[in-house]
């Protein structure tokens, strides 16, 4: 269900809008990794060149969600066992990078982005949301873990030794590694002599090059409306990801509970419905929507400042658009949709 989920949301970013006459210069694969059905545009390339592109971004996906995923039999979840131990072990090279970056994105965004609470996601099981029985972990639960205080600043890292002072401590990815990989799979494209490319996870995306002689056009969806909200044109190298709350979430007693959490409290972050992010770097840009989310409008342009972001948008429980003047001039706003639009710009 999740995977349906997902597919809507690709279908929103419109890859192909108005040009398909160049069709045959265009290679496109759909594949199924980290739970999400992600799409590869090519264009201007080959046919075995595609055909061969294809095959080793499938492979490494694979590979990585093996590596990466907590519930997999792979390197993070041994590193999360050997984490509880408390003893000093040897972590595997494809974690490593994962936790140094996300330690950086972590202080600079006050640890609102705090891949250490993976016990908390855990708790909540909101990949479950579609069970009817679903509810609220119990209230007790939550403040044990929050109390905890799981960070990822609790791992003593010595070269490829590492200890972690906090045993609540529980590695989740979730919301990086998907940003993560893209990067890493848009290099080897790029190694491949691939110049013009999209790599779409479920709506988060990368786009290098352009569509022949236009760019790539892309489609942000609306967070509550079946539609789009606003399209936009990449420029060279450039990700957009996107956090909200309609895709994994259930309603319990009239409250909507989805998959953002909010460190501080252990519950779904309030006040935001979705945060769009504009930057060069994949890992940065996923990280960011997250953390942005959780900061909500009365916090996030402080948090995009320490980021050093510049385009960013984030919408928030009423329906208001909050939008820093360097997204706003890039964007084209649906005109079926009523919007309300704040213009801030970042600290
Ligand atoms: P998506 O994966 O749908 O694009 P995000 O990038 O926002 O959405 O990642 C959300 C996922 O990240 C959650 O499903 C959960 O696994 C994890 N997560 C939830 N809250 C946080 C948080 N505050 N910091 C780090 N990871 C989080
Ligand atoms: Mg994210």
């Amino acid at each position: 269900m999740l995977i349906r989920a997902r597919y809507i949301g690709i279908l929103f970013v419109l890859l192909c809008i108005g040009a398909c006459d160049k069709q045959a210069q265009q290679h496109q694969h759909s594949s199924l990794h980290f739970g999400t059905l992600i799409d590869i545009t090519l264009y201007d390339v080959s046919d075995e060149t595609a055909a061969l592109a294809f095959a080793k971004i499938d492979e490494n996906f694979t590979y990585l969600h093996q590596a990466w995923s907590p519930w997999e039999a792979g390197s993070l979840a041994r590193t999360n066992n050997l984490i509880k131990t408390q003893k000093t072990f040897s972590v595997g090279p494809s974690i490593l990078p994962l936790i140094e970056k996300s330690t950086e994105l972590s202080i600079k965004t006050d640890g609102l982005f705090n891949p250490a609470i993976g016990e908390l996601i855990n708790l909540w099981q909101i990949h479950k949301h579609e069970d009817p029985d679903i509810k609220p972990p119990a209230d007790e639960d939550i403040q044990s873990l929050v109390k905890q205080n799981p960070r990822l600043s609790d791992l003593k890292i010595n070269g490829i030794k590492m200890r972690s002072e906090n045993p609540a401590v529980a590695l989740n990815f979730g919301a990086f590694a998907k940003g993560y990989a893209i990067d890493l799979q848009i290099q080897v494209l790029k190694n491949m002599g691939i110049k013009n490319a999209i790599i779409n996870t479920g709506g988060d995306l990368k786009a290098i090059g352009s569509h022949g002689d236009r760019p790539w056009h892309i489609a942000i969806r609306h967070p509550r409306q079946n539609t789009w909200l606003a399209k936009i044109d990449t420029q060279n190298e450039e990700s957009v990801f996107t956090s909200g709350d309609y895709e994994r979430f259930y309603m319990y007693k009239n409250k909507r509970y989805h998959h953002i959490l909010d460190p501080r409290t252990g519950y779904p972050a309030e006040h935001t419905q979705s945060v769009t992010v504009i930057h060069t770097d994949s890992g940065l840009a996923d990280a960011a929507a997250t953390a942005l989310f959780v900061a909500g409008p009365e916090k996030w342009l402080d948090i995009a400042a320490k980021l050093g972001l510049k385009q960013a948008m984030l919408i928030d429980q009423d329906g208001v658009i909050h939008i820093t003047p360097e997204m706003h001039h890039r964007l084209i706003f649906n005109p079926e949709i009523e919007t309300t639009i704040k213009v801030t710009a970042a600290l």
